[in-house]
C-alpha cells in the first residue's frame, strides 16, 4: 500500500529496520568535504560531497518520493536549481514561459540566459492556446501554477497533452503549492521545481531549492550537471530543509485554513477592490484547482484603493512582517511593485495586473484571531491617516 503524504515527510521506507547510524532518528549532518577509499578501485559510494552527501542524499530520497518522481536534486537556492536547469538547453532553443513568474526567474531568463543564446516567449498560459506559440525550435514550456503575484492558474494536465504531442517538456514551478498540495509529475509534468526556501523549510532560516523529474534521461543529465557546476546544498542546510519537511502537512493545512479566514475578511474591506485567492468561489481557477490540486495554499494577493493605502498598510503591520519571500510559518506581507517584481519590465507588470496597489500575503501559522487583529488595527490607521 502506498503510504500517506505526512508518512513520507517523515520516513524513508528504504532506510527503515536496519538501526544505521547507531540508530538516530535525526539524520546526521555529514559536515565532510572528502570520503576515504577502503582501497584501489573501491569506494562507500561516495567520493567528494560536490557530487553527493550522505544528508543531502537522504533529503532528496524524501523531495523524491513526495513528489512521486524517481530522483531529486537539491541546490543551495531555488534560482542556483533553475540556473541548473538552463543547462539542459543549447543555444538557438525556444522556451515558452509563462508571463507572470516569479520576478527572479524572469531576470534569469532575460539577463543571463538570453545571453547564452537561449530565446523565450512570455505568454499568459492560462489565458492562451500555448500550442499556438511552439516552434521548430521550441524544446520547453515553463509555468507556475498559480503564479506568482497574481495567482492564475493553468491546467496542468491539459498543457502536458500539448507538450507530449510536440515532444517537448513540461516543466512547473512548484513552490506556491508544495508538493503537499500539487504533484505535477503525476499530471504529466516532466521536471518539478521548487525553492525549498519557501514551504519546504517553512521557517524562514535558510535557502535551498529542488529539481525533480520522473524521466531516467534528465535524471542523468542533472547528476552529471550538479557535479560539474557545483551548486549542491550544503550539508547542516540539508538537515533544515528536512526539518522543516517533518511538519509540511500540518503547517500547509494550518496557513490554509487561515488563508481562508484572511480572504473572506479582505473581501469585506472597503478599501481593498480585489482579493484572489484560488479558494474563493470567484477565483477563475478554482475548479481547475480543484481538479488537479489536494488545495488551495495559503498565498493570496489583493489590490487596495490606491498607493497611499498600500503605504500605509505597509508601514505599520508589526506581528505581520513587510518582508520578501513565502512560506514560512510567519505571515509576511509583500510589495510586488518594489520587491519581488522590482526588475521585471514595467509594461509587463501592468499587463499582468500588478501595480502600486497589489500587495501579497503568505499567511503563516498564527492564530488567526491575532492575524485578524492585528489586520483589523492596520486597516483602521490607514484608514484615518488617508481619509483623515
Ligand atoms: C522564491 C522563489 C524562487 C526562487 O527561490 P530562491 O530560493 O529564493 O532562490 C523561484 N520560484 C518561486 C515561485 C519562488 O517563490
Amino acid at each position: 500500500m502506498a503510504r500517506g503524504f505526512e508518512t513520507k515527510c517523515l520516513h524513508l521506507e528504504e532506510e527503515e529496520g536496519d538501526c544505521s547510524h547507531f540508530g538516530a532518528l535525526s539524520y546526521p549532518i555529514y559536515q565532510t568535504a572528502t570520503y576515504a577509499h577502503p582501497g584501489v578501485g573501491q569506494s562507500t559510494g561516495f567520493d567528494y560531497s560536490r557530487l553527493q552527501n550522505p544528508t543531502r542524499e537522504h533529503l532528496e530520497k524524501i523531495v523524491a518520493s513526495l513528489e512521486n518522481g524517481i530522483d531529486a536534486f537539491a541546490f543551495t537556492t531555488g534560482m542556483a536549481a533553475i540556473t541548473m536547469l538552463m543547462e539542459l538547453f543549447a543555444p538557438g532553443d525556444h522556451l515558452i514561459v509563462d508571463e507572470d513568474l516569479y520576478g527572479g526567474s524572469i531576470r534569469l531568463f532575460s539577463h543571463v540566459s538570453s545571453k547564452n543564446g537561449l530565446t523565450f516567449s512570455s505568454v499568459p498560459c492560462h489565458a492562451v492556446n500555448v500550442e499556438d506559440y511552439i516552434q521548430p525550435n521550441t524544446k520547453a514550456i515553463y509555468i507556475e501554477t498559480p503564479t506568482n503575484p497574481m495567482m492564475n492558474v493553468t491546467d496542468i494536465a491539459a498543457l502536458a497533452q500539448v507538450a507530449k504531442k510536440h515532444d517537448i517538456l513540461l516543466i512547473v514551478d512548484n513552490t506556491f503549492l508544495s508538493p503537499y498540495f500539487q504533484n505535477p509529475l503525476d499530471l504529466g509534468a516532466d521536471i518539478v521545481i521548487h525553492s525549498g526556501t519557501k514551504f519546504l523549510g517553512g521557517h524562514n532560516d535558510t535557502l535551498a531549492g529542488f529539481l525533480v523529474t520522473n524521466r531516467e534521461d534528465i535524471r542523468e543529465r542533472f547528476r552529471f550537471l550538479i557535479k560539474t557546476t557545483g551548486a549542491g546544498l550544503a550539508p547542516f542546510d540539508c538537515f533544515l530543509i528536512q526539518r522543516g519537511i517533518k511538519t509540511l502537512g500540518i503547517r500547509m493545512e494550518r496557513a490554509q485554513a487561515n488563508a481562508m479566514e484572511i480572504a473572506h475578511w479582505l473581501q469585506k474591506q472597503s478599501c481593498v477592490t480585489e482579493v484572489i485567492y484560488p479558494g474563493l468561489k470567484s477565483h477563475p481557477g478554482h475548479e481547475i484547482m480543484k481538479k488537479q490540486a489536494r488545495g488551495f495554499g495559503a498565498m493570496l494577493t489583493f489590490q487596495v484603493k490606491n498607493q497611499a493605502y498600500a503605504y500605509a498598510i505597509l508601514g505599520k503591520v508589526r506581528m505581520i512582517k513587510y518582508a520578501e519571500s513565502l512560506g514560512g510559518v510567519e505571515t509576511l506581507l509583500t510589495y510586488p511593485m518594489t520587491q519581488t517584481h522590482a526588475d521585471v519590465p514595467d509594461e509587463i507588470r501592468r499587463k499582468n495586473g500588478i501595480t502600486e496597489c497589489t500587495l501579497r500575503m503568505s499567511v503563516g501559522i498564527e492564530d488567526v484571531k491575532d492575524l485578524l487583529a492585528e489586520l483589523k488595527k492596520v486597516f483602521a490607521e490607514a484608514e484615518q491617516k488617508i481619509e483623515g
